[in-house]
C-alpha cells in the first residue's frame, strides 16, 4: 500500500518586517540633529561654522540608511558596523525599558528588509542555511550534527520538517551546536546569501560578526526557555528561500518520495 508524501507547511508570503523603531533612531535622530543644527546656523551667526559641521555630521550619519539594492550590498560591511554600534549602544537602555528583544528584532527586521530588496530581482545562487542544534528535541539521540538524514522524522521536533524541506529544495544547510562553528562555516563557504535561524541574541552577534555577508534572519521561538527544544516556522523559512533564492535548475526533475507502507 502506498501513502502520499507528507505535506510541509505552505510557505505563503514572507511576513512584513517591523523595523520602525530602529529606523526612527538610526535615521531619524541624525536627521533631527542635522535639521536642528541648520536652524541654529541660521540664527546664531557667530557659531555658524560649528553648526554647519554638525549639519554635515548628522547627514553623513543618516546617509548609509538610504543605500538600497546593489549599493547596500557593496557597502554592507561598513553599514553593519555602524548599525551594530547603534543597536549595541542602545541595548542597555532598551533593556531598562523592557524592550530589549523588540529593539534587537527591529534591527534584524531592518536588514531583512534591505536584503529582501537586494535579492528581489536577482536571486541568490550560492546560499547557506544555518540552524542551531537546540531545535532538536532534547531527548532525541539521532546524530543530526553528523548528517541531517540521521533524523527519523518522528514528528517530535521541527528537524524532520526541515530535513524534508532541505532535501526537496536541495538546500545547502548546516545544523551547528556552537556559534563559532557557524561563523567558520560561513567564512569558508562565502555564500552570496546566508539564511540564519537563531535566538535574537545570537542573531545580533552573527550579523555583527559577519558584516560582509548578506544575511536574512529568522528568530527562534523559545517555548521552553533558552537553548532547549526551541522551534521556528518552517513556512517562514520556505517563504524566504522561495523569495530570495534561485532554485537549482535540476529541481524540476526531482520527484517527491512516496513511502511504501
Ligand atoms: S524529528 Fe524526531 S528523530 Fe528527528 S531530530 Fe526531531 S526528535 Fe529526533
Amino acid at each position: 500500500m502506498k501513502t502520499s508524501p507528507r505535506t510541509l507547511p505552505d510557505p505563503g508570503t514572507l511576513p512584513a518586517e517591523r523595523y520602525g523603531a530602529f529606523l526612527v533612531v538610526r535615521r531619524g535622530l541624525p536627521l533631527l540633529v542635522a535639521a536642528g543644527a541648520w536652524l541654529a546656523a541660521l540664527f546664531h551667526v557667530a557659531g555658524r561654522g560649528w553648526w554647519m559641521l554638525l549639519v554635515v555630521a548628522g547627514a553623513a550619519a543618516a546617509w548609509p540608511t538610504f543605500y538600497r539594492g546593489a549599493a547596500y550590498l557593496r557597502n554592507r560591511a561598513s553599514i553593519m558596523r555602524w548599525d551594530g554600534l547603534c543597536v549595541r549602544s542602545l541595548r542597555p537602555l532598551a533593556k531598562r525599558l523592557g524592550r530589549e528583544e523588540a529593539w534587537i528584532l527591529s534591527f534584524c527586521a531592518w536588514h531583512n528588509h534591505r536584503v529582501r530588496e537586494a535579492f528581489a530581482t536577482r536571486k541568490a545562487r550560492r546560499v547557506l542555511v544555518l540552524l542551531p542544534h537546540c531545535i532538536q528535541w532534547s531527548r532525541c539521540a539521532a546524530a543530526i550534527l553528523d548528517d541531517l538524514q540521521h533524523c527519523y522524522d518522528c514528528g517530535k521536533c521541527v528537524v524532520g520538517d526541515f530535513m524534508l524541506a532541505a532535501l526537496a529544495g536541495r538546500w545547502n544547510s548546516r545544523i551547528t551546536n556552537r556559534s563559532h562553528k557557524a561563523y567558520r562555516e560561513a567564512r569558508e563557504q562565502r555564500p552570496e546569501l546566508l539564511v540564519a535561524v537563531s535566538c535574537t541574541d545570537r542573531l545580533l552577534k552573527g550579523l555583527v560578526k559577519l558584516p560582509e555577508t548578506p544575511t536574512y534572519v529568522i528568530p527562534l521561538a523559545l517555548p521552553h526557555g533558552m537553548c532547549v527544544d526551541t522551534d521556528f516556522s518552517i513556512a517562514h523559512l520556505r517563504a524566504a528561500m522561495e523569495a530570495l533564492v534561485q532554485p537549482p535548475p535540476e529541481l524540476s526533475r526531482i520527484q517527491p518520495l512516496v513511502r511504501e507502507a
